[in-house]
This record gives C-alpha cells, structure tokens and sequence, in this order.
C-alpha cells in the first residue's frame, strides 16, 4: 500500500489530529511570540515515497510550528494585519474540504458562486451600500485595486472612442490621486497605465493625508475635459485620512471621471454610527475596494471589490475568458471568470459568509468600536509620556507616533519586536521616522494595550 492509500484509510487519524493542534494553537495564541526566534534550512530533495501525512505533520511541528509567529493574535499592530474569527476558520476548513472551483451560477449548476453572489450582498448591507454595486472576491486589496482600476481603463477608452482590452493602450491616461497606496501604484504598472503617471492633488494643509478639494478642481480643469481616474483613499496607512467624498461628489457631477475607492480597512467605519460620517458619499464611487483579511478578521487571502453593475459591460470586456465578443446580457450565463483576474478559484467567499452570517451588523460594530478604542488608549499613552510623539491624530483605528528623540527609534523599535510580546512596524512620516500600530484584530483587548505600554516605558529607560 501506498501511502496516499494508507493516508485514505487514516482520514479520521489526520484530521482529528489537526483539529486538537488547532485548539491548541488558538488557545494559547495570547501567549505565542509575535517574533520570531530562528530559522529553518530549506530541503531541496523530495523524498522517493514520501512520508504520508501523519509523519509530515510531525516534521511541521519539529521544523517550523515552532517559529510561527503570533500574526492573528491580539498584539500584533504591525502592517494592518486581521485575525481571524471561529466562524471564518470553520468557513476557511469548509472551503478547502468541499473545495469548489467557484465559477457559475445562476442556474448554471455551481452553489459556491451564489454562495460568493449572496456573500457580496451581506457586505454591502453591513456597510450600508446600495444594491446597484455588482462585486467578487479576489485575493487581497492589491488585487482589489488592480480589477476595479481595469475596469477603470476600459471606461476611459471608452470616452475616446477606443476598446482598450482588445486593441491594447494608446496614449496616455490620467490619473489623479492624493495619498494612493503602494498597491494601486503597483497596479497602475501591471495595468501598463504606468506608475510614474499619477498626476499628484494636493493634501489639505495641518498633517493631513486627505485631499485638497479646491486643487483637485484645479488639476481636473488643466486636463481640458480630457476624462481620467481619480484614486482616493478612505483610510490611509499611515494616519488613516480620509478623502471628502461629499466634495468629490459634488466635482461628480461637474466633471466626466472614474471614480475608485480604496476602503481597504477604512471601510469599515461604515460599520458604526460613532465613525460612518467619514465615508458619507462613497455610495457614489464607480468602484471601492475593501480587504477582509484586514478588518472583517477572515483568514489570508481574501478581499472584495465593488464595481457599479451600470459598469459591467465594461468590467465584461476586460476580464472576458474568450477572444469572442460578449454577446448579450453578462448575468445570463453568469460565470465569475469573466469579472475578475482569475479563473480556476477556490470558495474565498465561504469564510466572509460564516462570519458575517454568525456575528452580524452588531458583531462588527463591536470589533470596530472596539478597536478604535484600543487605539484611543494607546495613543492617550503616547501623548502623556514625554519620551513620545504623536504624529498625527487617532481618526480610527491607528496610532503613527515617534520617539521624541528621533535617534532611538529604530533602537526602540527592534527592541520592542524582540520581546515577541508585541509587533509593530516602522513608517516615515511629515518628515519623520515613526511607528505605526494598527488595531484589526478582534482578540485585542484593554489588558493587550497595558501590557505593550508597560514593555515600552520599561525599553526607554534601558536606551
Ligand atoms: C493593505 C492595504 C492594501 C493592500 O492590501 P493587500 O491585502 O495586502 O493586497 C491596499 N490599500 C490599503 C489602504 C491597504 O491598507
């Protein structure tokens, strides 16, 4: 017997196994390291016959459990990292058991794209959005970005006359945007819409990332009519600032653009009455991209993009898997794979749906409020010891701060990842090296907050 049969016969075995080190690891998941403490040599000979799945597990937790790190676990603020929930984990197995390849729906015989189909609606009602967005899941923000901007293009060949997707670029496009994030740059290069190309809004004048209204205006104008793509931001990385979308609104209606959102995390602010006011309008976008392995707190790699259906055609001819023109309506023998980058994809909708389905519009408010106020008693830490900085204002969920003195911050900063017991990430912001603490995760608590500010006066006063 082989061990592939041997494996069969042994199902039970392997999972059982599995789920207890599941447990396990989530059950002490406040006290794992945020650092990792070491390395492993790469193998780079695969073995004639194999081990069989028991004995691979083994050389797992001999070789690398040990140095994973903490990443969903309460205290790990750096980049902008989500954990993840029981009910997205249960999603996540579930996907990867019925293992879908999540393709068509509408009668056309695949469950798992209505199940995508009715995910996209739950998360337009929990942020309140209207029902004329048509949307899908891709695996992260960056590609997020990188569909709602295609789109983007082919409605700006679209003015000109032009069918980008079949005849290649021509001429240049015109993009605006204030603070984009790295993602959508890297986007305008695969998109060959170049990233050297963004034609820069200023921010509003005080330590703001958001844009100038009045000089976006200015910009548009200097084009002559010519249509372009604006980028803007509900939330920024580094302060999270958020774009006027009443005043982009307002230039809606007076000029001919395409209008992108990126709410990766930001987004969520819809999710609660105390902070909804900072994407009021967004409604109107043609297209916003929101993580859910950010905020949502559903397991790597998972992201939504919402393009308006008015836009579909559009959004057809540039992700069609055919080199035949669309013929008729794209909802008629609906198949994602005309929609978005991939084709073959696993059932990413599954996780958002156990989690949005067990916890719901109040579940969420909660870990958003939650959160902000985890970073609210961060920072009010920050701006009472002198020995800190603020960089800039807490308008959500993260804190951007400094050493007062500027030397010791990359000293402070490794000091403060070593002790595995919290992780956050360096930035350079207004001129300034800083740090940044994002606040995502649901498992953060008060007690989280306390511990790092203890571990951080304790650091200082051995620099
Ligand atoms: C994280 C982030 C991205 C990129 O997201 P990935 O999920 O890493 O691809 C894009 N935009 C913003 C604002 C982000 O915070």
């Amino acid at each position: 017997m082989n061990n592939l049969n041997i494996d069969e016969q042994n199902l039970d075995v392997i999972l059982a196994g599995v789920k207890q080190q599941g447990i396990d690891y989530l059950n002490q998941i406040h006290e794992r390291s945020t650092a990792s403490s070491g390395d492993v040599e790469i193998i780079g000979d695969l073995n004639e016959q194999g081990t069989g799945a028991i004995e691979a597990l083994k050389q797992f937790n001999q070789r690398f459990e040990p140095i994973m790190v903490a990443s969903s676990g309460p205290r790990y603020w750096g980049f902008v990292t989500g954990g993840t929930t029981p009910a997205a984990i249960a999603g996540d197995w579930l996907a990867t058991i019925y293992d879908q390849n999540t393709q068509s729906a509408n009668g056309g015989g695949d469950i798992s794209a209505t199940i995508e189909l009715e995910t996209i609606q739950l998360l337009l009602s929990l942020f309140n959005l209207p029902k004329d967005f048509f949307g899908g899941f891709v695996t992260g923000a960056t590609l997020s970005n990188f569909t709602c901007l295609a789109v983007g293009r082919q409605w700006i060949g679209k003015q000109l006359g032009k069918d980008f997707a079949r005849e290649g670029l021509s001429g240049k496009v015109n993009i605006l945007s204030a603070t984009p994030h790295s993602s959508s740059i890297k986007s305008l290069s695969m998109l060959g819409l170049g990233s050297g190309n963004v034609i820069q809004v200023n921010v509003l004048a005080g330590n703001r990332e958001a844009l100038d209204a009045a000089d976006l205006e200015l910009k548009i104008q200097a084009l002559h009519g010519e249509p372009f793509i604006l980028i803007s931001s509900a939330g920024t990385v580094n302060t999270v600032d958020f774009d006027n979308f009443e005043a982009i609104n307002a230039l809606k209606n007076k000029y001919n653009f395409w209008w992108h959102i990126d709410a990766a995390f930001g987004g969520f602010a819809a999710c609660s009455p105390k902070y909804s006011h900072l994407v009021k309008g967004w409604e109107n976008a043609d297209s916003i991209t929101v993580d859910c392995h950010k905020w949502l707190n559903v397991p790597y790699e998972s992201a939504v993009f919402f393009v308006k259906e008015k836009h579909q055609l559009l959004q057809v001819e540039t992700f069609q898997n055919s080199n035949a023109a669309y013929l008729g309506n794209p909802m008629e023998n609906f198949s994602y794979l005309n929609f978005l980058p991939e084709n073959s994809r696993r059932l990413k909708a599954l996780p958002a749906w156990f989690t949005l389905t067990s916890y719901g519009k109040a579940g969420y408010q909660e870990i958003v409020e939650s959160n902000v106020e985890n970073a609210l008693q961060f920072a009010k830490f920050i701006n009472e010891n002198p020995n800190f900085e603020l960089l800039a204002p807490v308008r959500l969920n993260t804190v951007c701060f400094s050493v007062a003195d500027e030397s010791l911050v990359s000293p402070f900063l490794t000091k403060l990842n070593a002790s595995g017991k919290v992780f956050m990430t360096p930035t350079f912001y207004n001129g300034k090296k800083g740090i940044r603490a994002a606040f995502v995760n649901w498992r953060t608590k008060e007690e989280d907050v306390e511990l790092v500010t203890a571990i951080m006066a304790e650091i200082l006063t051995e620099l």
